[in-house]
């Protein structure tokens, strides 16, 4: 069979996606590989149509036991035999899957990267055909990655002891360099293919909203999209438990989520969203890692994260399945404050001393970074992939910020005589010392810093000093200040030598009106161009009834509905009205596995529907 006819009789779809194919194609021929691929890329099928066709067994080292699961239910439900070995076993089944393992049972088996130290697991190992060997969320063995786990240290011994060395290919969405060399260096991986996909994901629309009345908004918002699913990330438990009980309230079906909750009621919270029965789920970010629910609508940032990784990570869980879905971010300047906070805060009893400097460091660039996204005007969609290394060149159009009206206003005098005050001041004093002096504020801080007396002092009376501070973070952003990253954030001047041009000019993006535009992009411009979009009133009425009919068979099995068929293939349905065995294989989504299970069923109500609603069209294509 070749990789084509897998990926068809497996999973159902007729061709691969950018960069699968030669992923697929570099493993097949025997060479490493490492693919740095978004989130909802389509990672899992570049090792798992290589590990059915290769003939040994493929180990899959994975960070997270709900990931491992949720992979193993899907791919035994496609009708591939595979395994998880991880702590949620007792030994006796551990002992169990090992023996099943060396019979050849399983093609793909998942294991956590601690068991490539067990003395059990290692025996089965030498003793078995490996082919392949694949890291999952690579990035976990790199201290500069978010999830750092040492046990993915160990990685690269486990393959070297092995008799035969097998191929090793390894998987993350983390796309910094640091990580990146993390990765080619200590998991060893030989001369590798190295395929890294776009990180633009055209299905999410950016947005940051600078708005104080954060509650309405959200509660606003879930009334408009009463029929989606949606998760809202705040900063701290409070924050999760106070949003939601808020939204419950005003009786809406949330739930929510963080660490200081028992683990059986996040197991239960967790649930209610996956199986739909509660579409909202306030969390923090300990939520969301191995949670693969394909139709997340949308995801809003309560509060601003601490990092573009996060963001991106976080953010990038809305519209795995490739529908339209929106990422938006409430940023108030408070947020700034509140991360402080907490990196001051965070835990560094594990962590050498000589390296918490380094770290720290890090953790500051990167929310400034992050603080950065917040205020641009530009494009966020370029904001997001520049950060990750990407070229960009035009505005994308299609984000929060291209969208929104604005006006490029001069601010050169301005900008000019804010690089003044800084030098005049030896670059000794923040911004609100240095707008203070220029504004000529009477603050008993300022005299007493002698500021009164000032060349610079007052050389701004007139101007507006919410918009000094957007110049200033502007002018940080452009490279012309630079702050300090201590707890004091002290401007100092960066590189102006371009300013020194008769004709230098410095502009701004000024917002015309906020708020009205928001509600005129909101209600001029629908900006969802859905699969949903070509299904008629009676498309839906079918669709319901095929995702009524995905539900019952979700708990006759329990299994989460999106692993039996995706919101996308039920679409599809609805579309092609298959009415035989042959005609649902041309769904997108549907292998021979899953028609051999469900077929019957799903036939049997398209063709009752068919039959009670002769006439009735169900779909219109709206690009003819
Ligand atoms: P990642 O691990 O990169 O986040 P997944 O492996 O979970 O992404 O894939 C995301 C979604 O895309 C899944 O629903 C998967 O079945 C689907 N998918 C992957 N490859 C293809 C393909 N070639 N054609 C259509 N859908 C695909
Ligand atoms: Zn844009």
């Amino acid at each position: 069979m070749t990789a084509n006819e897998t990926l068809k009789k497996y999973f159902g779809y007729d061709s691969f996606r950018d960069g699968q194919q030669t992923i697929i194609n570099t493993i097949l021929s025997g060479r490493d590989a490492l693919a740095i691929m978004p989130t909802g890329a389509g990672k899992s099928i570049c090792y798992q149509v290589p590990a059915l066709m290769m003939s040994g067994i493929t180990l899959v080292i994975s960070p997270l036991i709900s990931l491992m699961q949720d992979q193993v239910k899907s791919l035994n439900d496609a009708g591939i035999n595979a395994a998880y070995i991880n702590s949620s076993l007792t030994e006796k089944q551990v002992s169990m899957a090992l023996d099943y393992a060396a019979k050849g049972v399983y093609k793909i088996i998942y294991v956590a990267p601690e068991r490539l130290e067990n003395e059990e697991f290692l025996y089965f190992a030498d003793n078995a055909e490996i082919s392949m060997v694949t890291v999952d969320e690579a990035h976990c063995i790199s201290q500069w990655g978010q999830d750092f786990r040492p046990s993915y240290l160990k990685i690269a011994d486990f393959v070297n002891r092995l008799p035969v060395r097998p191929v090793l290919s390894s998987f993350t969405a983390t796309a910094t360099k640091e990580v990146k060399n993390d990765i080619l260096c200590i998991l060893g991986l030989k001369e590798p293919e190295i395929v890294i996909t776009g990180f633009d994901r055209k299905n999410l629309y950016y947005s940051v909203e600078n708005i104080k009345r954060k509650d309405e908004f959200i509660i606003d918002y879930i009334e408009k999209h009463r029929d989606d699913s949606g998760i809202i990330y705040c900063s701290t438990r409070k924050n999760v438990d106070a949003v939601q009980e808020m939204l419950a309230s005003k009786g809406m079906a949330v739930t929510k989520y963080h660490a200081g909750m028992s683990s059986d009621d996040r197991k239960q919270s967790q649930d209610d969203f996956i199986y739909d029965r509660k579409p909202v789920i306030v969390a923090t970010n300990a939520f969301g890692m191995g949670i693969d629910k394909s139709n997340v609508r949308y995801v809003i940032h309560y509060n601003m994260p601490q990092s573009m990784e996060n963001y991106y990570q976080e953010a990038g869980r809305a519209g795995r399945d490739g529908e339209q879905s929106q990422c938006i971010l409430l940023f108030s300047p408070q947020d700034v404050m509140i991360n402080r906070f907490l990196l001051d805060n965070k835990d560094f009893s594990d962590i050498p001393p000589e390296d918490i400097e380094l770290i720290k460091e890090h953790d500051n660039k990167r929310l400034q970074a992050m603080e950065g996204y917040c205020r641009t005007t530009g494009c966020l969609r370029n904001y997001i992939l520049e950060y990750f290394g990407e070229k960009t060149d035009a505005p994308c159009g299609d984000c929060g910020n291209c969208n929104r009206e604005y006006e490029e206003v001069d601010m050169t005098r301005e900008a000019k005589w804010i690089i003044n005050c800084v030098a005049e001041t030896k670059s000794r004093y923040g911004i609100n010392v240095i707008l203070g002096t220029l504004l000529g504020a009477n603050r008993a801080r300022l005299k007493e810093l002698h500021m009164t007396e000032c060349r610079t002092y007052g050389a701004l009376k007139d101007s507006n000093e919410k918009i000094l501070k957007d110049l200033v973070n502007q002018m940080v952003l452009d490279g012309y200040l630079h702050k300090t990253n201590d707890r004091y954030s002290v401007l100092k001047i960066g590189d102006i030598s371009s300013l020194r041009d008769e004709n230098a000019k410095v502009t701004m993006r000024m917002n015309k009106k906020q708020e009205e535009t928001r509600e005129k992009n909101t209600k001029k411009k629908p900006l969802s161009r859905r699969s949903t979009d070509e299904l008629t009133s009676a498309g839906f009425e079918l669709f319901e009834l095929l995702r009524g009919l995905r539900l019952e068979i979700a708990k006759e099995e329990a299994m989460p509905p999106y692993i039996i068929f995706s919101d996308k293939t039920l679409i599809d349905m609805c579309v092609k009205m298959p009415l035989d065995a042959e005609q649902m294989l041309d769904v997108s989504g549907v292998g021979m596995n899953k028609l051999t299970k469900y077929g019957e069923r799903f036939l049997g109500v398209i063709k009752k529907y068919a039959e009670e609603n002769a006439g009735r069209v169900t779909s219109i294509n709206h690009d003819k």
